[in-house]
């Protein structure tokens, strides 16, 4: 993986998240508190804005500093949560190295373990995870069946969808939507959506 696609999936990651505006808001004023959106949006552009910074960095150091960027600007429960996906898979990377599809799915799949434990969260919680974690798994199993990349991309775009609308019909068993019990049925959940609309941007490069 080159710093020079980080940077793209960063820019078209910003322009899914503008272009979903609605959607994104009203989701989290549904069953939260509304500022998810903005929340997002305030972390895509903070990334936008450090470009040229790090275009000078090798991809794990660039990863890393997006953690951290992402961490002083998102804020909410989904700030931390995703900072420590891109830490963690900066630090996977520097361990082990990313000059295989294995081994970028191996990172994808420490970021969202990070996320898991960070949030004290799993499957089924109407949460991003329950788009990140099928991901997560189908990206490490096609990789290691060494399938084409972009035939990985177009079922990881699939997979996050399912996942996505999965959360609608479930109840909520951690963060803000955890306190409207059968309320929140019937709605998406903001935070998985928003992993959708960022892993689809970020496949569609591919
Ligand atoms: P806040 O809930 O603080 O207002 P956001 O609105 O930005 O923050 O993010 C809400 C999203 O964060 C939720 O839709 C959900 O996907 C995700 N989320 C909240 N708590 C957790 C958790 N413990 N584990 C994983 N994801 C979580
Ligand atoms: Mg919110």
């Amino acid at each position: 993986m080159q710093t020079d696609f980080i940077l793209n999936a960063a820019k078209a990651i910003q322009q899914a998240i503008v272009a979903n505006e609605n959607a994104l808001e009203s989701l989290d004023r549904a069953i939260g508190d509304g500022d998810h959106y903005l929340n997002m949006k305030r972390g895509a552009n903070a990334i936008i804005d450090i470009q040229p910074a790090l275009a000078t960095l090798t991809p794990d150091a660039a990863l890393q500093q997006i953690g951290l960027k992402l961490l002083s600007t998102i804020g909410g429960a989904s700030g931390p949560l995703l900072a420590s996906f891109f830490m963690s898979m900066a630090k996977t990377i520097k361990e082990n190295g990313d000059d295989s599809i294995s081994k970028i799915a191996a990172s994808f799949a420490a970021g969202v373990e990070a996320i898991r434990q960070r949030g004290k969260a799993d499957l089924g919680e109407k949460t991003m995870l329950d788009v990140l974690i099928p991901v997560s798994n189908q990206f490490v199993l096609l990789a290691a069946q060494h399938c084409d990349s972009k035939l990985i991309c177009a079922t990881l775009i699939d997979t996050a969808e399912q996942g996505m609308l999965a959360t609608k019909d479930l109840i909520a068993t951690k963060g803000r939507a955890a306190g409207l019990g059968e309320r929140a049925i019937g709605h998406i959940d903001p935070g998985a959506k928003s992993c959708q609309l960022m892993i689809v941007a970020v496949c569609k490069l591919v």
